[in-house]
């Protein structure tokens, strides 16, 4: 039933809507609470969605679009079982921070420094500039991840085609 189908892909954009902006499920539009009490797939997709949005909602790492791009991609990776990149969050932080700040932020103090007048304003702008550029990073990290993990489950561990069962 191709009507259905529509059905379920306005929900899921709907539940991915509703845990970009933080909201309560409860803020879900009737007619999609109303679906997910009768759709186990969906269900599913919303249980998946929230809490690895509340583990990528912890600093400022993520722009909206950015967050929702990558809750789109884990939820559409793994059903619903997105637990698998919570682990990652943590490391690929400690990486982008790692990158950002220890070399750059001196590189970059130094090449301003000359061209403002305090050495604190270097740091300062250096600081802003690598800091920006590190979240950036981090996210496209996970994004790169979540897309990996896409391309794997196109087969299973048995080497089945994992399909998405139509609904
Ligand atoms: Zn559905």
């Amino acid at each position: 039933m191709p009507g259905a189908e529509l059905e379920c892909e306005r929900v899921r954009e709907a539940l991915l809507d509703n845990s970009v902006e933080g909201a309560p499920m409860s803020e879900l539009p009737p007619w999609a609470a109303r679906h997910l009490g009768s759709c186990a797939e969906c269900e599913r997709f919303g249980r998946g969605v929230r809490p690895s949005y509340d583990d990528l909602d912890r600093g400022p790492l993520y722009t909206a679009s950015l967050r929702r791009r990558t809750l789109a991609a884990m939820a559409a990776a793994d059903e619903g079982r997105v637990g698998w990149l919570v682990p990652w969050l943590a490391p690929a932080a400690a990486v982008s921070i790692a990158a950002s700040f220890v070399g750059p932020v001196w590189l970059t103090a130094r090449w301003i420094g000359p061209l403002v007048s305090s050495g604190w304003m270097a740091w300062g702008i250096a600081l802003g500039v690598c800091s920006s550029l590190g979240f950036a990073a981090a996210g496209a990290v996970l994004v790169a991840l979540a897309d990996l993990r896409a391309e794997q489950a196109g087969l299973d561990a048995a080497g089945r085609p994992a399909e998405r069962r139509p609904s």
